[in-house]
C-alpha cells in the first residue's frame, strides 16, 4: 500500500516502455501512466496498454491509463535550406502554404489561422523561443515585426497569442487516435488545447462516457472560462508547457493556483504537469527548486503530479518517480498540509456532501484507519476525496473500469469486489478489506459509506463506524 495521498502520473516513452521498466515504475510509485499520442505508433501504445494491464493483474492494484491527444498543434512550413534567421526588428511575411523559398517569408499551412490573425496579435515559434507581432494584413498575407530574434527551423511549433482560433481542439488525427484509445479501453482521454466549452462537448460526443475526459488547460481562453470547462470534464490538467508559451511566464504559477482552486471546489481531480523534475532528464537528482515545485503542487491540493520527458526519454525514470514519491510524502507529512489544501471549500446541500464532510470530521476525531466507500460510478468516492480526510479512502466497486479511473484521485485506493448482499455481509467483508488493504488491526476504527440497498448509483445514504475485531 502506498503511504501517500497524491498520485503520480508518468509518461511512457522509449525510456520506460519495456515491460520490466513499467513494472518497476509502478513498484516505486506510479499510479497512472500517460501515453502521449504526439509520439509513437498505435502498435507502441497497444503494447504499453497490454503491459500495464498485466501489471494491474499481477500486483492487484488498479492503474489508470491516460491517452493524451496531440491536438491542433500548429507548425510553420519548411524553408529552403531547412531554416531562416529572424533578425531583431526586421519585417517578415507570413503567407499560406507549405514551403518557403524566399528569405523573410514564413509559410503557415493553416488557412483558418491566416484569416483569424489581426494586427497586434503575436506569434511565438519553437516553444516561445522566437516571437513576431503582426503589423499588417493584406489579401496575400500578413506582415510581422520580429520582437524576439533567432533561427527558425522547418516545422517548428507556433503559438498564437491574443486570438481565439476558429479551430476545434480535435484534429482528424485526434479522432482516429481517440477511436483507437477507446477501443483499447483506456481510462482517460486527455484533450489538448481546449479553448471553449464547445470543445469539451464535441469530445464528449465521441467518448460517450467510455473513458473519463481530462481537459488540458494550456490556452488563455480556457483559463478565462475555467469554471464552465472544468464543470463539464472528469478531471483537469495544468499543462504548464504550452501554458507558459501562451501566457507570460510569470502568469503560470498564478494560473496554476487558480485552476487547482476551481478543480478542488468542484471536486474534480487535478493534475499539475510539465517540467516538475525536468533536470532529471539527465541528472540523477533534481534541483532544490524542482523539489519545491512538486511540494507546492501538493500543498495547493493537487490530486496528481506528472512526469513527462523525465520518464519518457530521461536517463533515470525510476529514480525520478522514487524522488517524486519522497517529495510528496514529505509535504503530506507536514502538519500544516491538510489545512492548506482545503481552503475555501463549501459543501453542496446534498446527502453525498453531508456524508463526505461528516467522514472527515469523524476521521479527525477518532483517528480512523480508513474510510471504505461503496461506489458504482466513482462519484461518491470523489466527493469523499474532495474533503481530504486524513486516512486512506478504499473505493469499493464491482466495476474494473471505475476502479482504474479512481486510481488518479487523491487518497483513493480502488478495490474491485462484488457488492455485498446484506448489511451483515458488508460488515464482515469490510473487516477483511480494511486489514488487507489498509493494515487495520484489532481495535482500529474504520468508516463505511454505502447506499442501501446496494448496487444503485447515486444512493449513498448510510455511514457506519466499525471497530476491527
Ligand atoms: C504541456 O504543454 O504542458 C503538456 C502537458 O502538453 P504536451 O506535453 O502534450 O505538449
Amino acid at each position: 500500500m502506498r503511504k501517500r495521498f497524491a498520485k503520480i502520473l508518468a509518461t511512457v516513452g522509449p525510456a520506460s516502455a519495456a515491460p520490466d521498466t513499467l513494472k518497476l515504475l509502478h513498484e516505486v510509485g506510479v499510479d497512472a501512466f500517460r501515453l502521449n499520442f504526439s509520439h509513437g505508433s498505435h502498435e507502441d501504445h497497444a503494447r504499453a496498454i497490454k503491459y500495464i494491464r498485466a501489471i494491474e493483474k499481477s500486483s492487484g492494484n488498479s492503474v489508470a491509463i491516460v491517452a493524451d491527444m496531440q491536438g491542433p498543434k500548429i507548425r510553420v512550413g519548411t524553408f529552403a535550406g531547412g531554416e531562416i534567421t529572424l533578425r531583431y526588428a526586421e519585417t517578415v511575411s507570413l503567407e499560406h502554404g507549405d514551403s518557403s523559398d524566399k528569405p523573410g517569408l514564413i509559410r503557415l499551412p493553416h488557412p483558418a489561422l491566416m484569416s483569424a490573425l489581426s494586427i497586434g496579435d503575436a506569434l511565438k515559434f519553437d516553444d516561445g523561443k522566437l516571437m513576431v507581432t503582426i503589423i499588417g494584413k493584406s489579401a496575400t498575407g500578413l506582415k510581422a515585426r520580429v520582437d524576439v530574434p533567432g533561427v527558425l527551423k522547418n516545422k517548428k511549433g507556433v503559438n498564437v497569442i491574443g486570438a481565439v482560433l476558429p479551430m476545434s481542439a480535435m484534429t482528424d488525427k485526434d479522432k482516429i487516435d481517440m477511436d483507437f484509445a477507446l477501443a483499447q479501453k483506456v481510462d482517460f482521454i486527455a484533450l489538448s488545447f481546449v479553448q471553449t466549452v464547445q470543445d469539451v462537448l464535441d469530445a464528449q460526443k465521441i467518448i460517450k462516457g467510455k473513458a473519463g475526459l481530462i481537459v488540458k488547460i494550456e490556452k488563455p481562453s480556457a483559463v478565462d472560462d475555467i469554471e464552465a470547462i472544468v464543470k463539464l470534464a472528469d478531471a483537469v490538467m495544468v499543462a504548464r508547457g504550452d501554458l507558459g508559451v501562451e501566457l507570460p511566464l510569470e502568469q503560470v504559477p498564478v494560473v496554476q493556483r487558480k485552476i487547482i482552486g476551481v478543480a478542488r471546489a468542484l471536486g474534480k481531480p487535478v493534475i499539475v504537469a510539465t517540467h516538475m523534475l525536468e533536470s532529471m532528464i539527465d541528472a540523477p537528482t533534481p534541483t532544490r527548486a524542482e523539489a519545491s515545485d512538486v511540494a507546492t503542487a501538493i500543498y495547493q491540493g493537487a490530486d496528481a503530479v506528472m512526469l513527462s520527458a523525465e520518464t519518457a526519454v530521461g536517463r533515470h525514470p525510476a529514480t525520478a518517480v522514487a524522488i517524486m514519491d519522497r517529495i510528496i510524502k514529505a509535504a503530506e507529512g507536514d502538519p500544516s498540509y491538510p489545512d492548506n489544501s482545503r481552503t475555501h471549500l463549501r459543501p453542496q446541500a446534498t446527502i453525498n456532501d453531508a456524508i463526505s464532510q461528516s467522514i472527515r470530521g469523524i476521521a479527525e476525531v477518532l483517528g480512523v484507519k480508513a474510510v471504505l466507500g461503496y461506489t458504482k460510478s466513482g462519484s461518491t468516492v470523489k466527493r469523499i476525496a474532495r474533503e481530504r480526510p486524513p486516512c486512506p479512502i478504499l473505493g469499493l466497486t464491482p466495476d474494473k473500469a471505475v476502479a482504474s479511473r479512481m486510481a488518479l484521485t487523491w487518497g483513493v485506493r480502488p478495490v474491485v469486489m462484488d457488492d455485498p448482499n446484506s448489511f451483515d455481509e458488508m460488515l464482515s467483508s469490510t473487516q477483511t478489506i480494511a486489514k488487507e488493504q489498509a493494515d487495520a488491526t484489532p481495535g482500529d476504527k474504520i468508516i463505511i459509506a454505502a447506499g442501501i440497498p446496494f448496487g444503485r448509483p447515486g444512493t449513498t445514504d448510510t455511514l457506519k463506524i466499525a471497530t476491527i475485531d
